[in-house]
């Protein structure tokens, strides 16, 4: 049976229960051998910090200024956008994908959505939308989306887990709600309804979205790892009622890469990443402890990221070689070799960008 994700789950839902209330209750009394975990990082804000006060540090504040606002000013837009009142189908099915190409996305697909595409209930992460949605079913009229993958820039991602790091994440999630929300406006317009998913707002997972929309595969530290551009990116999503014609997943024997390589793994400063793969609705996930994941953050006053940079393929693996690998899994350590002598064992900062 396929099971919904739901995003009371995630760990920067449960944070947000507050102790005492009748959510907490009921939450852990479920769920208690999560409480101890969750009470250690509860009430603590993540607070980009920087030993000098660098330009870095006033640059990502100001995104984060400039995100929330932009995040809202969006999602009003797209409520302000009457529906079309007669449907204008594109020209051509592969329209969305040419403008929002355009506008910065390197990567594409279309999914006909199931329900596995959903949360089965909302986790109250919405509030900067004002809305107080913990706990209400998922229930949304949508039957297809497009996921799409912007680039976080890779230069500033090898920082991490430096603040350079998280800014260029951020940088990216704006991105990905700017494009989204422009291709939802325009299904509206074409008389179709639309929603599109960023920090401020998901309507299910997006790292299945992003599988079954061909984007690539989910690697150990269980983020999607497209074949050319690695970790080192963001997923963004827009559903519609407007039919499209789905994609097929992308494989290119990910799993078999990341038994051998686990260079996340061996990086990851909190010791977060289990390598133990379970299938979770036909598709491969990877146990992971989110608590200390978390707690790392605080500890960093970022969102660590190390995990993405380490990635061979976030650094760019031959695709020649991936070819190659499909065929005889063997070649792996060569190409995970190769990576280790080109960028170490953990990419790091170039020296000129040391702040
Ligand atoms: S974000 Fe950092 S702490 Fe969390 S899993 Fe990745 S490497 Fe580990
Ligand atoms: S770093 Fe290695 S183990 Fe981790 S996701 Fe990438 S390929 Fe897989």
């Amino acid at each position: 049976m396929k099971r919904r994700h739901d995003e009371r789950d995630l760990i920067f839902s449960r944070v947000r229960l507050e102790k005492g209330t009748k959510a907490y209750e009921d939450y852990y009394r479920e769920k208690p051998h999560l409480r101890e975990g969750d009470d250690a990082v509860r009430g603590k804000t993540l607070r980009p910090r920087s030993k000098k006060d660098s330009a870095v540090l006033r640059r990502l504040l100001a995104l984060l200024e400039r995100k929330s606002n932009t995040l809202a000013s969006l999602y009003d837009h797209l409520e302000a956008t009457p529906l079309g009142p007669t449907r204008r189908p594109f020209e051509s099915l592969v329209e969305p994908k040419t403008s929002m190409r355009r506008a910065g996305a390197v990567a594409l697909g279309y999914v006909e959505l199931n329900e596995t595409h959903y949360y089965s209930h909302h986790g109250g992460l919405s509030t900067a939308l004002g809305l107080e949605n913990r706990g209400q079913p998922v229930s949304l009229p949508y039957t297809y989306a497009i996921a799409f993958l912007v680039r976080i820039d890779r230069d500033g991602l090898n920082c991490s887990p430096r603040l350079e790091g998280m800014l260029a994440t951020e940088e990216a999630y704006l991105t990905i709600a700017s494009i989204g929300a422009a291709m939802a406006i325009e299904f509206k317009k074409r008389g179709y309804e639309s929603v599109f998913a960023s920090e401020a707002y998901y309507p299910g997972p997006l790292v299945p979205l992003g599988m079954d929309a061909g984007l690539g595969e989910i690697g150990m530290a269980n983020h999607l790892v497209h074949p050319v551009y690695g970790n080192a990116v963001r997923i963004g999503a827009v559903y519609t009622t407007y039919p499209l014609k789905p994609d097929t997943p992308r494989l290119f024997s990910l799993a078999a890469f990341c038994k051998r390589c686990a260079l996340c793994l061996m990086n990851c400063p909190s010791k977060s990443i289990k390598p133990h793969p379970r299938i979770v609705n036909g598709r491969t996930h990877y146990k992971m402890d989110d608590q200390t994941c978390h707690a790392m953050w605080f500890r960093s006053g970022t969102d660590c990221a190390v995990c993405l940079k380490s990635c061979p393929f976030s650094q760019g693996v031959d695709e020649a070689d991936i070819e190659k690998m499909q065929k005889d899994p063997e070649l792996i350590d060569a190409i995970v070799e190769k990576h280790i002598k080109k960028h170490g064992r953990q990419p790091r900062c170039r020296p000129q960008e040391e702040t």
